[in-house]
């Protein structure tokens, strides 16, 4: 087994982008604008808001957090996003998700100057991806490819398996397999026989959120293992049977852990694999921060 290693790889992502952003920042004068809307207060997308936050300011860019109460109201959100659709020095807009609850999510999406819209999610886009007409991916998928494409896996012919079919992350992963030349089966909770298709499966790709889901019996000998969930383990005897070494220290001292949807006794048999974390959640900062590049890159040649 062989980790494919998200902090290697997204640190060559970041490499790249800061060299090449320099002069375009200087010639254009302006860095590269990136705005992420906040609702409420939930605190695992607070985690996530900062990181991007840091990694963009890291690299220069103009980055900015609009943070909203869980009680603003339609034409206040409606508003910003305008806003932020015609301000020049932006190029980048992503609204964190889940809104909370009784916020029409697609209402807004489909608010984001396509353009601009730096996670891809907006109905454009994911047509584009479908029709793998575009030079952008969302980050989690797109990151995902990224790593494939560093450690030389070849996709083409491959069966490929698909937990999840979000738009976040299964639906357009699965579109990018399929434009890739693999062989995509796209699973959810309605499966049947999901054991017996994973166990058919030359790569897995798991984004469910279920701690530990796909166990060792479920997965042929070396498969190539890319683990999307992200799971905060609250037991010292969960965090014992589900999380790596690393993550049951990390609970000793902080009382809680991180893991992903596929046991680490899966791991074990495949070829490659994502740890959690280390893996796919560092890439999808990493593929945020090009995107945005590449979303700049666009206007500054308008
Ligand atoms: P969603 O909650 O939107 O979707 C979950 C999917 O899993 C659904 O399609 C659901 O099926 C399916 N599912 C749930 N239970 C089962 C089951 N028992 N068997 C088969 N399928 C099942 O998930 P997201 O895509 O938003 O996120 C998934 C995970 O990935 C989470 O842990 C999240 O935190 C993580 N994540 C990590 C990122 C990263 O950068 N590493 C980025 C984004 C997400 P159905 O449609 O039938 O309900």
């Amino acid at each position: 087994m062989r980790i494919l290693d998200g902090k290697i790889v997204s640190k060559n992502v970041i490499e790249n982008i800061k060299k090449d952003s320099a002069v375009l920042i200087s010639q254009s004068g302006r860095p590269p604008g990136l705005s992420v809307i906040i609702v409420g207060d939930d605190p695992a997308s607070e985690i996530y808001v900062r990181s991007k936050e840091r990694k963009a300011k890291k690299l220069g860019f103009r980055s900015e957090v609009i943070k909203l109460k869980g009680s603003v109201s339609d034409e206040e959100l409606s508003s910003v996003i305008s806003g932020l659709n015609s301000d020049d020095g932006i190029d980048g807009i992503l609204i964190q998700l889940p809104l909370p609850e009784g916020f029409d999510t697609w209402k807004y999406l489909d608010m984001i100057d396509p353009e601009k819209d730096v996670d891809r999610f907006h109905p454009v886009n994911l047509g584009k991806i479908v029709l793998n007409r575009t030079d952008i991916f969302p980050c989690t998928p797109s990151g995902i490819i990224r790593m494939l494409d560093e450690y030389d896996i070849n996709l083409t012919g491959m069966n490929c398996t698909v937990l999840g079919r979000s738009y976040i992350v299964g639906k357009p992963m699965a579109s990018m397999l399929t434009n890739r030349n693999a062989t995509v089966t796209l699973c959810h909770s309605k499966t049947k026989d999901l054991s017996g298709i994973l166990r058919e499966s030359d790569l897995i790709v798991s984004a469910i959120g279920i701690p530990g889901f796909v166990k060792s019996s479920m997965v042929k000998d070396e498969a190539v293992l890319v683990d999307v969930g992200i799971n905060r383990i609250d037991s010292l005897g969960e965090a014992k049977k589900l999380c790596d070494r690393e993550q049951v220290e990390k609970f000793k001292k902080k009382g809680y852990a991180i893991t992903g949807d596929i046991h680490p006794d899966a791991f074990k048999k495949s070829l490659f694999y994502t740890p959690v974390p280390g893996g796919v959640g560092l890439m999808t900062v990493a593929m945020l921060m090009e995107n945005t590049f590449h979303l700049f890159k666009n206007r500054i040649r308008v």
